[in-house]
């Protein structure tokens, strides 16, 4: 790190900027915003400037530069087209040890701008030390895209609300707690909405269940079908403020990674009939951690509530109070669907999809085959890989043609994504040739056809 990231006040206080062009302009922008007395010292100084200043009770020093100048200055910016200029203002600056900035150019400067995401009062500085300004914008770009606008009303709110809440709470790890709790729910998207007066009140309001601070709370997290950049927003920031972390073989390292560096992180992977930690027992973890007052977060793989179990691990929280969320996510079928070029609905194909299970609790594969019949349906067939011969048997002997095309989608959204396709009558011999390895998805329907065309992410030529 070459350069410690402060805040610096300059509300009230004397900042010397060293000319009166578009540069000086924008600079000078910037320092009026925070506050800061501006001092500007150019012998010309542009309109805007100018008016800038009139409208600031800032000063112009229509002279040349001097070292005088920068008296009673606690900050210096330069920003003349003179090198000669800036070079002495830079020295002068040094020799007083006040903090300069010449405007680009690095080797003149004891302070840099970063560049900063604005949801007043919160203020994000993102700075590449002078390295890379292209990745710092883009990233700008990123984080304020990220940031709901009202943000800062939330920042203003929770200050307001501080010594109240102080007051309540003594005790920092509960208050913490309080907070979190109060900013990602109720309280926090009652602010967001604009309705700060019922926010105040509700917050009042648990302020005084004092119960509430240890009640813990559990969510489950859509955490997507394995590229960590399809989680949700919502997703990855209650994943952040969780303390205890259950995740299975479906969801990527790199997305428990997300979590905390302190939080607890549980593996309870299940691989196919063998449950590595019994279904209930997640459930009655999930609510020990919760009465433990800890925040709970149950990572799923893809959507919690497609063949997910979401629907069960909930259950029993509902039955004993614990305030849960259940956050989507993208679901596998989706995925695979979008990364592997195969459109679900197409109005020349399909006009529905139905998501099937490729088997059943207790490992058989059974389904009314009658109602799979329509050309004109998509089946996405989950967990399908050991009960394929099954699938492909008994749609053919259900009306549906052995040239149906049918898609298996190995990995979907990993770097090892792979598409093997056939037809309902050559899948079964393929799949046992190219031995794809779990998860894997089953595509049955001419949209499978589209897949030649579409595919374009790290595609290998398809299989025929
Ligand atoms: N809740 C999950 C599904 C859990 S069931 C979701 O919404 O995606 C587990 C099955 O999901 C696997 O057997 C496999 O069929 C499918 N699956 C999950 N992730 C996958 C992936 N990245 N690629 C292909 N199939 C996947």
């Amino acid at each position: 790190m070459d350069f410690l990231p402060i805040s610096f006040r300059v509300r009230d206080a004397r900042v010397l900027l060293v000319g009166g062009g578009e540069i000086a302009t924008r600079k000078a922008r910037l320092l009026l915003k925070a506050g800061a007395k501006l001092a500007v010292v150019a012998p010309q100084v542009n309109e805007e400037l100018q008016s800038l200043l009139r409208q600031t009770g800032g000063s112009w020093l229509q002279e040349k530069y001097s070292a005088a100048t920068l008296d009673g200055a606690v900050l210096v910016v330069a920003a003349t087209p003179l090198r000669d200029v800036n070079e002495q203002v830079f020295r002068d600056a040094s020799a007083r040890q006040l903090p300069v900035n010449v405007v680009d150019a690095p080797a003149l400067c004891t302070f840099i701008f970063p560049s900063i995401v604005e949801r007043t009062p919160l203020t994000i500085a993102i700075s590449s030390g002078g390295n890379s300004p292209v990745l710092v914008r883009q990233l700008r770009r990123k984080i304020d895209a990220m940031l709901p606008a009202a943000y800062g009303r939330l920042a203003l709110f929770a200050g307001r609300m501080r010594t109240a809440v102080k007051q309540a709470i003594p005790a920092e790890g509960p208050r913490r707690l309080f907070w979190e709790q109060a900013v990602d729910g109720r309280v926090g998207e009652l602010v967001l909405a604009g309705k700060e007066q019922q926010a105040e009140a509700h917050l009042q309001q648990q302020l005084l269940d004092t119960d509430a601070l240890h009640r813990g709370e559990v969510y489950l997290l859509g955490a997507g079908p394995g590229d960590p950049d399809l989680m949700t927003f919502k997703a990855q920031r209650l994943l952040q403020s969780a303390d205890v972390v259950l995740y299975d073989r479906l969801v990527a390292p790199a997305i428990v990674e997300m979590a905390r560096r302190d939080a607890e992180r549980i593996y309870v992977g299940k691989a196919r009939s063998q449950h590595a930690v019994p279904q209930q027992e997640i459930n009655q973890m999930l609510l020990t951690l919760a009465q433990q007052g800890k925040r709970v977060v149950r990572l799923k793989g893809g959507d919690p509530f497609i063949f997910g179990r979401g629907g069960e691990e909930i259950e029993l929280l509902a039955q004993h109070g614990i305030p849960f969320q259940v956050i989507p996510g993208i679901t596998a079928a989706n995925a695979a669907a979008c990364y592997g070029g195969i459109p679900l609905t197409h109005r020349d194909y399909a006009r529905s999809v139905r998501f099937v299970a490729g088997h059943l609790k207790d490992g058989t594969v059974d389904h009314n085959w009658e109602d799979f019949r329509s050309e004109t349906e998509t089946l996405v067939f989950y967990m399908g890989l050991l009960g394929l011969p099954v699938i492909c048997e008994q749609l053919q002997r259900h009306g549906r043609s052995g040239q149906t095309p049918v898609a298996l989608v190995e990995r979907a959204s990993t770097p090892d994504q792979r598409v093997i396709t056939g037809t309902l009558a050559t899948m079964v011999d393929i799949v046992a040739r190219e031995q794809p390895r779990a998860p894997t998805l089953i595509i049955v329907g001419e949209v499978v056809r589209l897949h030649d065309k579409l595919a374009w992410f790290g595609e290998d030529a398809p299989v025929e």
